[in-house]
């Protein structure tokens, strides 16, 4: 067993990840750690995804109670103990993943815990929009999120998309700020697909756009089409207690006015 520790900059989480480090018997592996501790917020978390898709992930959260990031700073022996004994429980998340070429038909593919959007920030996009190879929709505005159901409380909710109990596979389609006129005329509504459905977005004229993947941003210029699928329960995420969904929601979102 080897660990590594992904630290958010400031003092708390520095002076946390030192302490973790010096406790931890396992050998300390920057290139390929069978286990990952992110200490930070829920922010730190997606860095440490990105970075070491395939090892157990521990988050630790130096702020507010994240989303993923389940453990506080009191649980460090804890997860000292957890570790150095190699026994823990662990959650599989679901992923999606996209697929796209660049102009130069570079082919790009990876996979997000969040949510995949595509964005035009000067220009709108003109897209179509075929599900499982059935034409949808005709866009046009800034773009799309497509987010998985823990994803659903980040970008997706600022766009009043719909809040996914994780328990459900599947995938959401967002638009973001699309023109419904007599010219354009698209759903408008948050779209939530089974996790069998394929989404394909295909530029009808070709301008740049932003491919982001979670924190992860690519600039494709002459953005051609993309795809955007269930990747399935592929991320190892430990955990302490298991929280409900709805507790979780509760905790972040709503005030108890019965207190
Ligand atoms: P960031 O600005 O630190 O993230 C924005 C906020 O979202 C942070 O407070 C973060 O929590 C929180 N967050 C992340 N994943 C979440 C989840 N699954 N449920 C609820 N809250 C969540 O940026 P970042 O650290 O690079 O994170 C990238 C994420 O930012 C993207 O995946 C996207 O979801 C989100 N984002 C949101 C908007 C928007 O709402 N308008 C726009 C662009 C991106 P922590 O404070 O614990 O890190
Ligand atoms: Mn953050």
């Amino acid at each position: 067993m080897s660990f590594c520790i992904i630290t958010r900059d400031d003092e708390l989480s520095k002076a946390l990840s030192l302490e973790i480090k010096s406790k931890i018997n396992q050998s300390y592996d920057e290139s390929n750690p069978d286990i990952v501790i992110a200490v930070g917020g829920d922010g730190t978390l997606l860095q440490a995804f990105h970075k070491y898709p395939n090892a157990s992930l521990f988050g630790i959260h130096t702020g507010h109670l994240g989303f993923y990031s389940n453990y506080s700073p009191s649980d460090i022996d804890e997860i000292v103990s957890e570790i150095n004994n190699n026994s823990f429980n662990i959650e599989q998340i679901d992923l999606i993943s996209v697929d796209f070429i660049d102009e130069d038909n570079n082919k790009y593919h990876d996979n997000a815990l969040n949510e995949i959007t595509i964005v035009g920030p000067t220009r709108t996009l003109r897209l179509d929009v075929f599900i499982s190879g059935e034409y949808f929709e005709r866009f046009r505005g800034t773009g799309f999120c497509i987010s998985t159901p823990t994803g659903s409380t980040a970008y997706n909710k600022s766009l009043n998309g719909s809040v996914i109990d994780p328990s459900l596979k599947c995938i959401q389609l967002t638009e973001i700020a699309g023109i419904n006129s007599n010219s354009y005329r698209t759903l408008s509504s948050p779209l939530v697909l089974s996790y069998d459905k394929k989404i394909k977005l295909k530029a009808f004229n070709i301008h740049d756009a932003y491919i982001t993947v979670d924190h992860k941003s690519y600039l494709v210029n002459k953005f051609k089409e993309m795809d955007v699928y269930y990747a399935g329960a592929k991320l190892k995420m430990a955990y302490k207690n298991h929280e409900e969904f709805l507790t979780r929601i509760k905790r972040t979102f709503l005030k108890s006015n019965q207190e």
